[in-house]
């Protein structure tokens, strides 16, 4: 069976390793242009790594993305470039009043090895290096400069077309093209679009130690509900951290033209003005700090895409941000991806051969939509707590994320539900073979 691999971000690239891992050849095509690249680099004057998907910073992995992580054989390589995050602390946007969930606690529950009971937080160019360098071990081909703008899938194997003119036909087309997905848009329905949230943003890097900046939490939020003002920061090492800050654009264009947040091209000033910005909403000074000391700022735009009902469709199939890209609230973009990746990767130990690929992708949308459908009810709710107001005000519904992570933490709801990708496989393997 040959494979094409639309977008060679977090999930794609880790798609075609679990492909190789299954004896499957694969080439990933990606958009992104080299040459690009290293013009924008030459222009901030910054050794910037060629950017993958639409943002930088720090990403957290839970047990599910961890145990994918650890199939493909690269969890070692992965903990040696990480940091535990055991504890996630929301504060008032002043840093006071501190709501703290275990998150050892609820990640462990059905998580066998404790090994993988603490979230991790990594650079996000870190873990795509270490997933490129593998791909380049294992002789996966990656093209870059390769935009899919059309698919054909009417006959017996299925071409991507792209921008520049070249094509490549395969027996299957992944989809892991992120959120703005032309594969889904080409393939599915041109109108399965994501929906702007109205919450932009910045994400920064920082050089902690450089800087003599103190960060006691590994994450930690600060929230001012009534202004939808949210400023995140995580450590990824006692050297280095990173930094978001959020807010809604301005719900009147005409007003928002002079003060909305867009993507500036003078990386210090910017920096500095968007440490004012947070200064003044109040954070406490080691965030304003960290905020005026951080580099490689790329600008998030923050989308929503409407539950798919399937995430298969004749040779064509999506994996991660293109099946299911939600609202980043909750941490389970890319742990969701991860777990697009493993159950792949299980059908396709089972099921290798080209004749077996309709029955295989059924299974996937049966295992995958569900459970990706309720991780992004789960963000979305979440995304409600940070930026909604009740009229019994802010205070209110801060207590409110207090009673909602104590229940949490005391098992008396569950954070989110780990998933087995080898158990799940195989249940439903076993209940398609008795149902014929
Ligand atoms: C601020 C923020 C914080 C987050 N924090 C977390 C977190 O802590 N934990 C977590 O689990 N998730 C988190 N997420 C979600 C996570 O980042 C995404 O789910 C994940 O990056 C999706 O990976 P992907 O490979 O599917 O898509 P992407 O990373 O978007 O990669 C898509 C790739 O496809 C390429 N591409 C796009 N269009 C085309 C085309 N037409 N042709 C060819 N190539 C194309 C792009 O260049 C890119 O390389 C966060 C998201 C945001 C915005």
């Amino acid at each position: 069976m040959e494979v094409i691999v639309s977008g060679s971000g977090l999930v794609g690239a880790a798609m075609a390793l679990a492909l190789h891992k299954a004896g499957i050849k694969s080439t990933l095509f990606d958009q992104i242009d080299p040459a690009q690249a290293a013009k924008d680099a030459a222009t901030t004057g910054e050794p910037v790594a060629v950017q993958f998907g639409d943002s930088g910073g720090s990403v957290m992995l839970g047990a599910s993305a961890l145990r994918v992580v650890k199939q493909l054989g690269l969890l070692d390589e992965l903990l040696a470039n990480s940091s535990p995050s055991k504890f996630t602390h929301w504060f008032k946007i002043d840093g006071t009043s501190p709501v703290v969930l275990d998150a050892v606690h609820s990640n462990s529950k059905g998580e066998p090895d404790p090994a993988l009971h603490a979230p991790v937080q990594i650079m996000r160019s870190k873990l795509h290096s270490i997933f490129m360098n593998a791909c380049s071990k294992a002789r996966i081909q990656t093209l870059m400069g390769k935009k899919l703008v059309s698919v054909d899938d009417s006959g017996s194997r299925v071409t991507a077309h792209f921008a520049d003119g070249t094509t490549a036909t395969g027996d299957l087309l992944i989809g892991a093209d992120g959120i703005h997905s032309a594969t889904r848009r080409k393939a599915f329905d041109d109108k399965l679009k994501a929906e702007f949230t109205g919450v932009l943003g910045y994400i920064g890097v920082v050089a902690l130690e450089e800087h003599n900046i103190k960060l006691d939490e590994t994450c930690a939020f600060y929230i001012e509900r009534n202004k939808k003002q949210l400023v995140a920061t995580f450590k990824v090492s006692e050297k280095l951290g990173a930094i978001n800050v959020m807010t809604f654009a301005d719900p009147d264009p005409e007003e928002s033209k002079e003060d909305a947040y867009r993507p500036y091209t003078d990386l210090p000033k910017h920096s500095a003005r968007l440490a004012d910005l947070i200064g003044g909403w109040g954070v406490p000074k080691n965030v304003e700090a960290m905020m005026r000391h951080a580099y490689r700022i790329s600008p998030a735009s923050i989308y929503d895409l409407p539950d798919l009902e399937v995430y298969h469709k004749g040779r064509v199939v999506l994996v991660g941000d293109a099946a299911h890209g939600m609202v980043p609230n909750a941490g389970l973009g890319l742990v969701s991806g991860m777990e697009d990746v493993g159950t792949l990767l299980e059908l396709f130990l089972r099921f290798p051969d080209v004749k077996d690929l309709e029955k295989l992708l059924r299974l996937y949308s049966k295992l995958r939509v569900p459970q990706a459908t309720d991780a992004s009810a789960r963000s979305r709710a979440m995304s409600k707590q940070y930026y909604e107001t009740s009229i019994l005000g802010q205070s209110f519904s801060h207590l409110m994320l207090r009673v909602g992570i104590f229940a949490f933490n005391n098992d008396m709801v569950k954070y989110y539900d780990i998933f087995d990708c080898p158990a799940q496989v195989a249940a439903a393997v076993a209940a398609e073979e008795a149902s014929n």
